[in-house]
């Protein structure tokens, strides 16, 4: 965990005993958000910024991106062999970041990566219920019937689940807009997979607020601006 009391994180950090670590406090050496530190046991986080005898120990900006994911590229930080997410994003500090729902190698579209672990949390939790929204195009057409099958639920043997009632939007015979409120591991290929009409193309729109923008080639990522970060609590 990135949480703790600041004189342990000193002590680590300058590899010197509690003890020292206490006489620093004392001495008003140690400022956590410029403010002078008066507790041992105050606790800090990743993003604490942190000071010590006018040294810098810590100081991390929080970072909250949009990319476009491409096919191909894999919703992780690191992979040995394929390019992933974290990758395209070039010129970034890619310390502590994360992917906050991933989207499988084939499927494109709206992937939010940040080194927020709570903000991640918040968005994706299945209490959160968070809609997310795919532009699905399938092999064969869609039935009617699927619809309502989409709003039942469907039981996933694996899992031992019944799956959250889903909105399935036709647009056009072999394409449709697909809502969700959880993701389990491809959830929509195997929801189609029932009918026996394999998916060919998966692209998210969005993630509740948070809407894909549309001047984003695939490949290219820009921070979220400020209301679609606090818009999750
Ligand atoms: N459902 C899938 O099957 N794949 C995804 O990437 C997202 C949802």
């Amino acid at each position: 965990s990135k949480r703790g009391r600041i004189d342990t994180f000193i002590a680590k950090r300058l590899q010197i005993p509690k003890k020292a670590v206490k006489e620093l406090i004392a001495n008003n050496q140690v400022l956590v958000d410029e403010v002078v530190v008066t507790q041992a046991d105050l606790q800090i986080n990743e993003f604490s910024f942190i000071v010590c005898q006018d040294q810098i120990l810590q100081q991390r900006t929080r970072q909250y991106w949009m990319l476009n994911k491409p096919k191909g590229v894999v919703s992780a930080t690191v992979d040995k062999q394929h390019p992933t997410a974290v990758d395209l994003l070039t010129g970034v500090d890619k310390e502590l970041l994360h992917i906050a729902g991933r989207l499988d190698v084939n499927s494109t579209g709206l992937l939010l990566i940040t080194n927020d672990a709570k903000w991640s949390q918040a968005l994706m939790s299945p209490e959160a219920k968070v809609t997310k929204s795919y532009q699905v195009t399938l092999a064969n057409a869609i039935d009617e019937q699927y619809i309502e099958a989409f709003a039942q639920g469907m039981w996933f043997e694996y899992e031992g689940i019944t799956t959250q009632p889903a909105t399935l939007l036709p647009i056009t015979s072999h394409q449709a807009i697909v809502e969700l409120k959880e993701g389990k591991y491809h959830q929509i290929k195997r929801m189609f997979g029932r009918f026996r009409n394999p998916v060919i193309g998966l692209h998210r729109q969005s993630i509740g607020k948070i809407i894909l923008d549309e001047n984003l080639p695939a490949g290219e990522f820009r921070a979220l601006t400020a209301d679609e970060v606090n818009w999750v609590k």
